[in-house]
């Protein structure tokens, strides 16, 4: 039987998404996909609430998209502010130096987040060109205060940017009212498509500092100048090539990217609070605790949670054996200590009771039993019903 997938991406699918994997693969030239693909790129802007933003749909992981936002705005000796909340802070911080910039980090310890007066200092000392930020750390679970962040670095003249790859489409974000350069992200997390697409959409803000580049961009694959016209024209009806796009990706981010828009931005964000809420609810009826190091900073499209003593990674194998997968640990400081579950995209209260259900089991085979059993369950069914 197959097992639940709840790890933090890749995630399940709707079966609509899925279909449009199957069809025939169209070609790139073809009318009915140039269609295709010049809604995905309007609907992209509309799920990153950024009407004034330019889409870019490129094949490749979230890296790549990470890759598309800092081979374009870097130039060698710039200055960059990375606000680091775990592993993939980190990541960005290794592709904004492969570039040639030159990073200063803030940083909180494990499960934390910066304060924003302390990036705000930081901001004030002047000379940064940009700040990223990731939006929610998978290998923390630490959503960062986003909005505040964003708002501090406009407010000085620095570009931000923003990696939604564990939050696009799950935690609320308002691209255009807050004032994010670009927002990044991939299909596989709440975007809810398999892996294999890279995602941003980008300011003309950002896109004018792009302009004015003194140095060429260090890849030929990651250049806007490649992309921009391709997505130009499609969105125009038209055909182009730089390289081939992934069609039948395109076509199955279309179709979840309608879902998106049909479900409306502020449900689905309501949604992942919700379930959010009810997994929050569990962990504390288990007497959990979490990474994050409050509940302001919990994000709401993943949970990252201590094993209890007693209790080490094998965890995750007796979960799987009760039907659901989910993941380790992945930030090197903590990486045994702390299990990861994902509740993304099309995640459901049934889910919710099936998967805390299946860790409850888990931790008393593995001999916890600090509540009595269905403790759990019931805690997260009380949170589902408010
Ligand atoms: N940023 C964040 C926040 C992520 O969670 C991930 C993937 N887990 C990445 C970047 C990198 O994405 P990918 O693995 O698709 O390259």
């Amino acid at each position: 039987m197959r097992d639940l997938l709840m790890i933090p991406g890749p995630v399940d699918v709707d079966a609509d998404v899925l279909q449009a994997l199957s069809a025939p693969v169209p070609g790139h030239l073809d009318a009915a996909f140039i269609a295709t693909f010049g809604r995905a790129l309007k609907r992209l802007r509309e799920v990153s609430l950024a009407p004034g933003a330019q889409p870019f749909v490129v094949s490749g992981s979230g890296t790549l998209a990470m890759e598309l936002a800092v081979a374009n705005l870097v130039e060698p000796g710039d200055r960059a502010l990375v606000v680091n909340t775990g592993y993939f802070s980190d990541r960005m911080a290794h592709i904004l130096e492969r570039h040639g910039a030159k990073v200063t980090h803030v940083r909180a310890p494990t499960g934390g987040a910066p304060e924003v007066a302390q990036v705000e200092a930081e901001l004030r000392g002047g000379g940064f060109k940009l700040m990223t930020v990731t939006h929610v750390d998978t290998s923390t679970a630490v959503l960062a205060p986003v909005e505040p962040l964003v708002k501090a670095a406009r407010q000085y003249g620095v570009l931000a940017v923003v990696d939604g790859v564990c939050a696009t489409a799950g935690e609320a974000f308002h691209q255009d009212a807050w004032g994010a350069d670009v927002y990044l992200t991939a299909s596989q997390k709440a975007v809810g498509v398999p892996p294999g697409l890279a995602l941003l959409t980008v300011s003309p803000r950002a896109l004018a500092a792009w302009k004015q580049r003194k140095t060429p961009v260090a890849s030929v694959y990651a250049d806007w100048a490649e992309w921009l016209p391709v997505m130009e024209a499609y969105e125009a009806g038209k055909p182009s090539y730089f390289a081939t796009p992934p069609t039948s990706l395109v076509c199955a981010l279309d179709v979840s990217l309608g879902q998106i828009l049909a479900e409306g931005m502020e449900a689905r964000f309501e949604r992942h609070r919700r379930m959010a809420r009810a997994f929050r609810a569990a962990w504390s009826a288990l007497g959990l605790r979490l990474v994050p190091t409050s509940e302001a900073l919990a994000a709401n499209t993943l949970s990252a949670v201590y094993y209890p003593d007693g209790v080490d990674a094998s965890l995750v194998g007796r979960v799987k054996a009760q039907g659901v997968a989910i993941a380790g640990g992945l930030h090197p400081e903590i990486k045994t200590r702390y299990f990861r579950v994902g509740h993304m995209n099309r995640v459901s209260a049934g889910d919710v009771l099936v998967t805390v259900g299946a860790i409850e089991r888990a931790l008393r085979a593995a001999g916890h039993r600090a509540a009595a059993s269905g403790t759990a369950v019931a805690a997260a069914q009380a949170a589902l019903s408010e």
